[in-house]
């Protein structure tokens, strides 16, 4: 039914194999080829160790509610995002109920989801943020708690050797999860892969991507195990490279690509290596980002299960480094630079000083130092329990401002071109948790008669239920969505 039956996709990452997968349901003529430069799909930052695995539902990320000078709590943001992952669990529902994905492991789990704070400010802050987000059903099921021994009672490890005099505070959230986006991708890909008209070249990277006067695009691309060059030529072209979507945005001199830049951001994880200790702790427990520090920088200890496995992660430490890609070149910041976004970058830096402090502070931080970060959380954590591991590279956006010339931003952006043959995801923040919902704003972006036609909204509400409904105000449906996707999912307590 639509003319754009030739999709590429570059990377094979959760949002290439999250769009794969609705194209191919939507138009199942459709004739799809992924490229991949590396020699396995999902190897950067959706796979599982280069990620937290968290599923973003807002539930104990505090820097989705930013309190106002009033000590009024701002939940808009935790709305939108908490609907969002209800929507990647619907649609993963339906992969698993339809039997496109294998399903021998599971890869979601249920953990609950926790908030810590110390001290009296943050108490406050966090009974506020209760109150504000309790207020809407999809946070009904929240406790809130003051109570050294109840809160004791949730995460215990926590609470040994600490002094029972400290003023800390808690909110748990039982339907919290961890999710293997890694094997979630490669599940993904592994359908698409069984499909008629599909094609995953992995080892191959894209090079150039040029508009012909014919309207298609001419990709040109290096086979990485042969040296070989080739061009092929796709009507759609979907940049979902990550870190490398600002250089293959730039190549495709699209006007709506001007006057971005990126600032890469990597992480590191203290993982735990003692299994007493793992099988002690059973919550994603977040805290409070230090005063300056970047977003993504909110110290959390986690448990993960990654593929059948318990693990136990604290992180992340951010860090600098000129790779936009963790499998990418040093090069990658140097060589984004442009006449289009020199300005924007300068400016960006120049508001941002605190964050490139903090970021400086982060990377001469000893180990030691890095451990004294955990002890806040684990008081007894022994040193030796603990390795420190390299997580993955998030390139955050800087885009052209009117005002300040050019503004970091930590989420992320579709930036299509102008007659929609062409998109990239720029930007990786709440991210893979919501591929499902930044896809669907994809289609409705590039395919907006095609989205709205009976056949398309049949299909999105099948794979969807509450496509197009609001889980906001709607408690009963919230309710029934979440009993769909925790039965299908087989959300139960590890
Ligand atoms: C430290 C860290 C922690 C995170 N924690 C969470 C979390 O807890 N929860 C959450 O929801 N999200 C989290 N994220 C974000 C999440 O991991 C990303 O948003 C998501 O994985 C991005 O998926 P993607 O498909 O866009 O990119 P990727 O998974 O990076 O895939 C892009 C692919 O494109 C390929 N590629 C690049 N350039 C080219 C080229 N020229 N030719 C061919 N292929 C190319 C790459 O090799 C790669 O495989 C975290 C990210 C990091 C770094």
């Amino acid at each position: 039914m639509s003319s754009k039956q030739d999709f590429t996709l570059i990377g094979a990452g959760i949002m290439s194999a999250t769009l794969g997968v609705l194209i191919k349901q939507l138009v199942p003529n459709a004739k799809i080829t992924i490229y991949e430069r590396l020699d396995k799909v999902a190897a950067e930052s959706s796979d599982a160790w280069n990620n937290a695995g968290t599923g973003h539902s807002a539930f104990c990320e505090l820097n989705y509610t930013p309190e106002g000078e009033n000590g009024n709590i701002d939940i808009s943001k935790a709305l939108r995002i908490s609907e969002s992952f209800e929507i990647s669990k619907q649609f993963w529902a339906y992969l698993v109920k339809q039997g496109l994905v294998e399903t021998n492991v599971p890869f979601i789990n249920d953990i609950d989801h926790m908030s810590f704070v110390f001290g009296e400010a943050n108490q406050r802050f966090l009974k506020n943020r209760y109150d504000a987000l309790t207020a809407y059903p999809m946070f009904m099921d929240m406790k809130h708690s003051e109570d050294f021994s109840e809160i004791e009672s949730w995460v215990q490890l926590m609470m040994e050797g600490r002094n029972t005099n400290e003023k800390i505070a808690a909110t748990r959230m039982p339907i919290g999860t961890d999710v293997n986006f890694g094997a979630v991708t490669r599940k993904m890909i592994a359908y698409l892969e069984s499909c008629d008209n599909v094609e995953v070249h992995l080892g191959h990277q894209v090079e150039d991507i040029d508009k012909r006067d014919d309207g298609t695009w001419e990709i040109e691309l290096t086979d990485l195990g042969t040296d070989e060059e080739k061009t092929v030529r796709s009507k759609f072209v979907f940049i979902g490279a990550g870190g490398g979507a600002l250089k293959l945005l730039e190549k495709s001199d699209i006007p709506e690509g001007e006057g971005y830049g990126g600032f890469p951001v990597s992480g590191q994880f203290l993982k735990c290596n003692n299994p007493d200790v793992i099988l002690r702790h059973e919550a994603k427990v977040y805290g409070k980002a230090e005063e300056g520090s970047p977003p993504m920088s909110v110290p959390h200890l986690d448990t993960r299960m990654l593929n059948g496995n318990r693990s136990l992660l604290f992180g992340p430490y951010a860090g600098f480094s000129t790779k936009f890609l963790k499998n990418g070149s040093y090069l990658d910041l140097p060589l984004s630079l442009d006449a289009h976004n020199i300005y924007p970058m300068i400016s960006a830096g120049i508001n941002n000083i605190s964050l490139t402090k903090y970021l400086i502070e982060q990377v001469m931080q000893s180990p030691e130092e890095k451990f004294e970060a955990l002890v806040k959380y684990y008081p007894e954590a022994k040193f030796e329990d603990w390795e420190l591991i390299t997580a993955g590279q998030r390139v955050q956006i800087i885009k052209k401002d009117k005002e300040e010339g050019g503004k970091l931003q930590f989420g992320t952006e579709i930036v299509a071109s102008k007659d929609k043959t062409l998109a990239a995801l720029l930007g990786a923040s709440p991210g893979a948790s919501t591929a499902v919902s930044i896809m669907l704003n994809l289609l409705q972006k590039c395919f907006p008669e095609e989205i709205k036609s009976q056949e398309w909204q049949t299909k999105l509400t099948e794979m969807i239920p509450c496509y197009g409904k609001s889980l906001i105000e709607d408690g009963e449906l919230c309710k029934k969505t979440r009993e769909y996707s925790t039965a299908v999912l087989k959300l139960e307590d590890v």
